[in-house]
């Protein structure tokens, strides 16, 4: 409740005055200074629905999530602003907070290095402090190649947590440069994505049947390869199908997220995109999965700095290869939230050169999610089509979380009672009743404006169907 009598009476105006935009942004930047945070997150919401575009709006919601510690949602606030090159300083420093609140250390460091050096003013020493900057991957000593290396028994580190349903394969084997992206194997097949018939028979020819069917494919004169881009708002679970595909084809799996590639160190960023590329092609047939890789691949023009467009550079040439079987068995999939930021040279031919949208689900695919994360759990009857119903706009991701927090519920109850006690479908329309969805409305307002003002190519003409419902 706010009591503070300028604020109330701005408050007032602003209501009499809904589609002022200056005095609703004067009232959400007012709540921030003040502390009023679910206030100010309130105001800097409806001042969004105004102007859907305005950075320093993105930004003021975001600290607003920042400083209630919601991190994941203050990075979806930011998610459009990080994806152009040159984003303002101060939102570099938030997404730092907001990544580091997430756990991700790398990934803070890198982006609020990355503001400091554009501009020193919006340093701050506590938050510096917290981050631990990494040793640069460039200099890290390179073992010797594996086909040349003694095989001496030696005592091997503890693998790294593993993300469910994946078993590690071990580190991998350096040659002159080291990845630290890791081998999986994936236990995950189509079977374990609910829904997404369309995606599932798009990845399919593209990526499984030139594997599973060489013979057919040669007879037609075509030839395996180039990538495939996933897009798509964040949570719809493009990464999990990803690792499935790797799954169902029976192909190691290597997932390469931004704090495997980006380095603060000139160079050293082409040289890790480099070493990653090759553990894939070593561990060929392999799917080759870049999550967030419009950070990787932005449009050139829109960098200001040489080195940055130096990466973009390098990611094209491998994708390009230095001849025609180099990435031979190896599958490039690439997921973005933001496909309109990636350069355009990146749909070529061989590069990746199918788009595929992966959707939010529809009632019946959130019930197959949620079947599918139930499936493991003690459950009493559950009607999961009536949670499927409560739940529109829900992404795989949010219904996970929902699932995680009834079985977390039910598990203290379990305890309680002293024997275990199944779910329900009243745990979970409780549970449901709890949660909002994340960023799905908020995903489509954007690519609504792409799709109307920026698709001279047709390149978004899969989604005129998806924005012009409702949501
Ligand atoms: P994205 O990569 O699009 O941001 P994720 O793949 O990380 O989304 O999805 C988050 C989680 O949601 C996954 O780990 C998975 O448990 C669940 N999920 C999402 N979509 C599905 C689906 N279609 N079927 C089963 N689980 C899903």
């Amino acid at each position: 409740m706010v009591d503070d009598p300028g604020l109330k009476a701005l408050g007032e105006a602003a209501r009499l005055s809904p589609d002022n935009l200056p005095l609703r942004r004067h009232l959400a930047e007012q709540l921030l200074n003040k502390g009023y945070l679910a206030d100010a997150e309130a105001e800097f919401r409806a001042a969004l629905v105004l102007a859907p575009k305005d950075p320093d709006i993105m930004a003021g919601l975001a600290e607003a999530f920042v400083r209630q510690s919601s991190h994941g949602e203050a990075l979806s606030a930011l998610e459009p602003l990080l994806a152009v090159g040159g984003y303002p300083p101060r939102v570099g420093v938030l997404a730092a907070r907001a990544l580091l609140g997430e756990g991700s250390v790398h990934k803070a460091a890198y982006r609020y290095h990355e503001a400091v050096s554009r501009d020193p003013s919006v340093a701050d020493a506590d938050l510096a402090a917290r981050l631990v900057i990494p040793l640069p991957a460039a200099t890290a000593p390179s073992a010797p190649p594996a086909a040349t290396a003694p095989s001496a028994p030696s005592v091997s580190p503890a693998p790294p947590p593993q993300p469910a349903g994946s078993t590690y394969l071990g580190p991998s084997s350096a040659t002159h440069e080291r990845s630290t992206a890791e081998v999986e194997r994936s236990a995950f097949s189509f079977a374990d994505v609910a829904g997404m018939d369309e995606v599932k028979e798009a990845l399919r020819v593209k990526l499984l049947l030139p594997v599973q069917q060489p013979e057919l494919f040669a007879a037609f004169g075509k030839r395996a390869g180039g990538g495939v881009l996933l897009y798509g708002p964040p949570g719809v679970g493009k990464t999990h199908l990803a690792r499935a595909a790797a799954g169902e084809l029976g192909a190691a799996f290597v997932s390469v997220g931004l704090a495997d590639i980006l380095d603060m160190y000139i160079g050293s960023s082409e040289r890790n995109l480099r070493a990653t590329f090759d553990l894939a092609r070593r561990h060929r047939p392999c799917v080759l999965f870049f999550d967030e890789v419009d950070a990787l691949a932005a449009r050139r023009s829109d960098m200001r700095q040489a080195h940055s467009r130096q990466l973009v550079n390098q990611f094209l040439s491998e994708l390009d290869g230095v001849d025609q079987s180099a990435n031979e068995g190896v599958l490039v999939l690439a997921a973005t939230n933001a496909p309109w930021y990636i350069d355009v040279a990146f749909r070529r031919p061989g590069r990746f050169d199918q788009l595929v949208f992966v959707p939010p689900p529809d009632a019946e695919a959130r019930a197959a999610i949620l079947r599918i994360l139930c499936r493991d759990k003690p459950l009493a009857e559950v009607d999961f089509g009536a949670v499927a119903k409560v739940t529109d706009q829900f992404v795989g991701a949010d219904l996970k979380g929902l699932v995680d927090r009834a079985v977390e519920i039910k598990l203290q109850e379990s305890i309680r009672a002293g024997r275990p006690i199944p779910l329900s479908t009243r745990d979970l329309l409780a549970a449901a009743k709890a949660a909002r969805p994340t960023a799905v409305r908020e995903w489509m307002a954007t690519a609504r404006n792409y799709v109307m003002h920026a698709n001279e190519s047709g390149a978004w003409d899969e989604l005129m169907p998806w924005i012009q419902r409702k949501w």
